[in-house]
């Protein structure tokens, strides 16, 4: 029993999909369209596939077959070698330039929060990272603020017009958290929470990935195989490093991983530099690295106040820290024909940090 995957050419109608799927199981296969959203998408199974395939390939409504049983066909390049760019508000992921995405580990409270969003955007930030749930290894940690920070987060982006990237734990939140989140962020400890991904699947919003760090490429890669085939092709993969013998840095970066993913998917691929060391000290050389290497980005832990933070705060850089690390990825990123991925314009008129919420409306 074989199975393969045919990609459909972009704006075909339903009917002529059914069709297709008609004449497929003519020739004793089975085909069941997956549920994407941008371009269709059929599985079939059968004795003859390969034989099949070469007929299907000269069918005018297929773009692209692909035969063979990897657990991510539409997250891998079979089907599609171009590599894709994910599109959240003006900023473009995946594309020629490095979009940075930056911000507290954790929403503690609003003035940090507006203070640190001034800044890093000030800094050419592009994106504005922030906890809102944390899954955190003790259940006596601070578990993040939850629902009662939506409001600050909403208010960051009114006056910044930076996108929200917020982590989602629990399935049943998602839909509280989109008015507020642009890219939901699914973290390491969660990336084989197949529920949670089915979900993230329909939500339609751009998805973070990070990687397990128990996790190999390929299993990264089939979990975001669970967003593609659920209808969410925008997903931007994201190494954080991974667990290793090594005790000096909290988790050790797989630099690797990023040119290894980038040969095995089409997704962009990122890196967050502070989880992967666990240390501000190494941040700026590790996310030099990340870009020398062909990332597509990095999520950074950044904080007014680090030494105050209520979640990781040793590997949290402050706003100087965060200057002179986006000077040195601009000079990385051109050294490897990128430039970095500017801030969407500013809403009219960009306050001053420090302002109160609410003030100037
Ligand atoms: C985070 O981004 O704050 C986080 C918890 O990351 P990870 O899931 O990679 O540990
Ligand atoms: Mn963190």
């Amino acid at each position: 029993m074989g199975r393969m995957v045919a990609l459909m050419r972009r704006g075909l109608g339903n009917a002529e999909i059914q069709d297709t799927l008609a004449r497929i199981e003519r020739t004793g296969h089975t085909a069941r369209r997956l549920p994407t959203r941008k371009q269709a998408v059929v599985e079939i199974h059968g004795d003859a596939t390969d034989r099949l395939a070469g007929e299907l390939r000269s069918w005018p409504g297929v773009a692209a077959v692909h035969v063979g049983d990897e657990g991510y066909p539409l997250a891998g390049r079979f089907l599609r070698d171009v590599r894709s760019e994910v599109r959240v508000r003006g900023v473009t992921v995946g594309g020629r330039e490095v979009a940075v995405i930056a911000g507290p580990c954790s929403m503690e409270d609003p003035e940090t929060l507006l203070e640190t969003a001034a800044a890093v955007r000030a800094c050419g930030a592009s994106m504005l990272r922030v906890g809102l749930f944390k899954p955190r290894t003790s259940p006596y940690a601070f578990q993040g603020i939850g629902r009662d920070g939506i409001d600050s987060v909403l208010e960051a982006r009114r006056r910044y017009g930076l996108p929200i990237v917020t982590e989602v734990l629990d399935a049943r939140d998602i839909e509280d958290l989109l008015e507020a989140v642009d890219v939901f962020q699914v973290g390491a400890r969660n990336m084989q929470n197949f529920p949670l991904l089915t979900e993230l699947g329909k939500a339609g919003r751009p998805v973070l990935l990070k990687r397990g760090f128990g996790a190999t490429v390929a299993e990264w890669l089939c979990a975001a195989e669970y967003l593609l085939a659920n209808g969410n092709d925008e997903v931007i993969l994201c190494e954080r490093g991974i667990r290793t013998f090594e005790p000096s840095t909290r988790f050790t970066m797989d630099i690797n991983a990023i040119p290894v993913a980038k040969e095995m998917t089409h997704l962009p691929v990122i890196i967050d530099p502070s989880h992967g060391t666990g240390d501000a000290r190494f941040v700026r050389p590790i996310a030099g690295a990340g870009v020398a290497a062909g990332a597509d980005g990095a999520i950074v832990e950044v904080h007014a106040r680090p030494e105050r933070a209520l979640s990781d705060r040793h590997q949290t850089l402050d706003l100087a820290g965060f200057g002179s690390l986006m000077t040195q990825l601009q000079s990385v990123a051109l050294a490897v024909g990128r430039g970095l991925a500017p801030p969407p314009p500013a809403p009219e008129p960009l306050l001053a940090a420090g302002t109160e919420p609410g003030q100037g409306r």
